[in-house]
C-alpha cells in the first residue's frame, strides 16, 4: 500500500470574537456552521452520526448534548449547535465539536489529495465566517490549536488499517515516530507551557498539552496514541487509527510530510518491516524536550541507552522506509511515495544542517523567521504580547489577513497543490473512495436524503413509508469508476435505489 490507503484529516478551528468575553464559543460555532450550510442550501438533517438508534433518524442530530450550553429548547435553529452537523458534496463532515467549528475531510487515499482537502476546509471556514461576518462583528477562525492561554483544540488524522496489525506493535513503533515527527510537522508556537507561563518560542502547537503515551481521551490526560476504536467501516476487517497529537499545517510540505511518512510507518508495520527498537526513553518528556528545542541538535535518550537526536531518529525511520521500498516494490514506487520520500529527504537534511534552511517547507521554520524579523527589528523580547498576536494572526483564515496567507501568496512557502485544485475541492468529492457516493448523492438529490455519514447514506423518497439505508462500509466502494455512469443516468434517488438492488440482486 505504500503511502497510498484510505486517509482523512478533521480540523477544530479556534474561534474568536475580539472586545466580548462574554461570547459563547459554542453558539457562534453553530452559527459559523450553519451560516455555510444555509448559504449552499443545505439542511442540517443531512448528517447524522448516531449510529447506536436510528429510529430519531428524522431529526437526525447525533450531537453530544452533555457539551451543550445551558438549553438548547431556548435557542432559535441558527443558534442550535446541535443542529450544526452537515455532509458537504465534496463529501466532507462540517459540525461543531467542543466548541469550535470542525471540518472532516472526506476519505481520500494521497497525502496530496489530503493536503487539497485540508485547504479546502480552510477556505469553508473562511467563507463561513465571511457569511457570519455581521452577526455579530468581529468572529473570527483560526487554523491553529491552541489560544496561547492553556486551551489546545485538535488536528485529527485518521489512516485505514489492517485490523489483525497488533496494536503493541503499533504503539511500539509510532510512539517514538510521533514523538520525533514534529521537527517537521510543528507548526510553531510563541511561549512554553500549556498556558505559555514561560517566554520562548517551540516547534509544536500540541505538544506541551500530552500527559500519557497511550489512552482513550483527547481532551484530557491526552495521550500520544489514541486508542479510539470507531473504524466506520467493516469492523472485522478494518482499523480506523486516530492520530491526536498532529498540529494544523499551513505548509504543503509539512502537511503532506505529515500524511504521507505516517502512512509509511504503518505500512512497515502492518508488513513487519521494521525490525528495530527506537523506543525513546520517558517519551512524554522526551516530546516536550524536542518541541523545545529549535536548534533541533539536543540528544534524546533511548530505552537501550543510546543518544541520538530527533532528525537522525526521523533518518531511521526513513532508511527502514527506503529499504522496504526497495524490498517491496523493487524501488518501483507509485508518484505519491516517490513524493512523500524525496520531501522527507530534503527536509530532513535541511533541519540537519540549521534549521532556518528548511523555512519554505516546514511551517514552525517559516514562523520563527518572522518571528524573528520583528524581534531583531524592534528589540522585543519573546515575552512581548505583540509576538503572541502575530502567532494567532499567523493562523487568521481570511486571505487579507492571515499572515500565513499574505507570504504564501508573496510566494515564501513550496506550494505542492494548486489554488484551482483546492477550489475544485471544495465542491468536488475524491473520485476514488466513498465519499464520492456520498458527495454526489447529495449534490444530486438533496430533498431525498434524510441523513448521511461516513459509512451511509439514508434516503427519504416521496410517497416510501420507510427510510432506505445504504450502507457503505467499504470506504474503497461507491467510488466514480463504479457508480459514476450509475449515478449520471439516475434522474431521481428512486431511481438509483432501483438500479443499485438490481446491480446488487
Ligand atoms: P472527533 O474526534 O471529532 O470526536 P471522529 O474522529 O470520530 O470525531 P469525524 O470528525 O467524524 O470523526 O471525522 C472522521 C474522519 O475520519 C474524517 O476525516 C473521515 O474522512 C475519516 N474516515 C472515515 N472513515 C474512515 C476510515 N474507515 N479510515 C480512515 N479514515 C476514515
Ligand atoms: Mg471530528
Ligand atoms: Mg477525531
Amino acid at each position: 500500500m505504500s503511502v497510498r490507503r484510505v486517509m482523512g484529516i478533521e480540523t477544530e478551528y479556534g474561534i474568536s470574537v475580539p472586545g466580548d468575553p462574554t461570547a459563547n464559543p459554542m453558539i457562534l460555532s453553530g452559527q459559523v456552521v450553519n451560516a455555510y450550510a444555509s448559504a449552499q442550501g443545505i439542511r442540517a438533517a443531512h448528517a447524522s452520526w448516531d449510529y447506536a438508534d436510528e429510529a430519531p433518524l428524522r431529526d437526525a442530530r447525533g450531537f453530544d448534548m452533555a457539551r451543550g450550553v445551558a438549553d438548547p429548547s431556548q435557542l432559535t435553529d441558527e443558534e442550535d449547535p446541535t443542529l450544526a452537523n452537515v455532509v458537504l458534496t465534496n463529501g466532507a463532515r462540517l459540525y461543531v465539536d467542543h466548541a469550535h467549528p470542525e471540518y472532516s475531510s472526506p476519505e481520500v487515499t494521497s497525502p496530496r489529495a489530503a493536503v487539497a482537502y485540508d485547504r479546502a476546509g480552510e477556505l469553508i471556514m473562511a467563507e463561513s465566517v465571511r457569511r457570519l461576518s455581521q452577526v455579530p462583528p468581529g468572529v473570527n477562525l483560526y487554523k491553529n490549536n491552541t489560544d496561547g492561554k492553556g486551551q489546545s483544540y485538535g488536528t485529527h488524522e485518521n489512516y485505514l488499517m489492517r485490523r489483525e496489525t497488533p496494536f503493541t506493535e503499533i504503539v511500539r513503533h509510532l510512539v517514538p515516530f510521533f514523538v520525533t515527527r514534529q521537527v517537521f510537522t510543528g507548526s510553531g508556537r510563541v511561549g512554553i507551557g500549556m498556558d505559555s507561563r514561560k517566554a520562548g518560542f517551540q516547534l509544536s502547537q500540541r505538544s506541551d498539552f500530552f500527559e500519557v503515551e497511550v489512552g482513550l481521551e483527547t481532551t484530557l490526560k491526552r495521550p500520544i496514541i489514541n486508542t479510539r476504536d470507531e473504524p466506520h467501516a467493516v469492523a472485522d476487517l478494518y482499523r480506523r487509527l486516530h492520530v491526536i497529537i498532529g498540529d494544523a499545517n499551513h505548509c504543503d510540505v509539512a502537511n503532506l510530510l505529515k500524511l504521507g511518512t505516517t502512512s509509511l510507518v504503518l505500512a512497515m508495520i502492518e508488513d513487519r518491516a521494521i525490525d528495530l527498537d527506537l523506543t525513546v526513553a520517558r517519551p512524554v518528556a522526551t516530546l516536550q524536550k524536542i518541541s523545545h528545542d529549535p536548534s533541533c541538535a539536543e540528544l534524546i535518550e533511548l530505552r537501550d541507552g543510546s543518544t541520538t537526536t530527533a532528525v537522525q531518529l526521523q533518518w531511521r525511520y526513513r532508511e527502514l522506509a527506503e529499504r522496504y521500498l526497495q524490498e517491496r516494490y523493487a524501488g518501483e514506487v507509485d508518484a505519491d511515495t516517490a513524493e512523500v520520500m524525496h520531501w522527507w529527504g530534503v527536509v530532513l537534511d535541511k533541519l540537519e544542517r540549521d534549521p532556518s534552511g528548511a523555512a519554505r517547507e516546514v511551517d514552525w521554520v517559516g514562523k520563527q523567521q518572522v518571528m524573528q524579523g520583528y524581534i531583531d527589528r524592534d528589540g522585543l523580547e519573546w515575552s512581548d504580547p505583540r509576538l503572541r498576536a502575530i502567532d494567532i494572526q499567523w493562523s487568521d483564515v481570511r486571505a487579507d489577513k492571515g499572515i500565513f496567507h499574505k507570504l504564501r501568496r508573496a510566494g515564501r512557502f513550496e506550494e505542492l497543490v494548486t489554488d484551482e485544485q483546492v477550489h475544485e475541492a471544495v465542491h468536488e468529492p475524491p473520485a476514488d473512495t466513498r465519499a464520492y457516493f456520498r458527495g454526489k448523492c447529495l449534490e444530486k438529490y438533496p430533498d431525498q436524503i434524510a441523513a448521511a455519514s461516513w459509512d451511509s447514506v439514508i434516503f427519504d423518497i416521496p410517497g416510501q413509508p420507510s427510510l432506505q439505508r445504504v450502507p457503505m462500509l467499504e470506504p474503497l466502494r461507491g467510488t466514480r469508476a463504479s457508480v459514476g455512469a450509475l449515478l449520471d443516468r439516475s434522474p431521481d434517488a428512486e431511481t438509483l435505489l432501483r438500479e443499485l438492488a438490481s446491480a446488487s440482486g
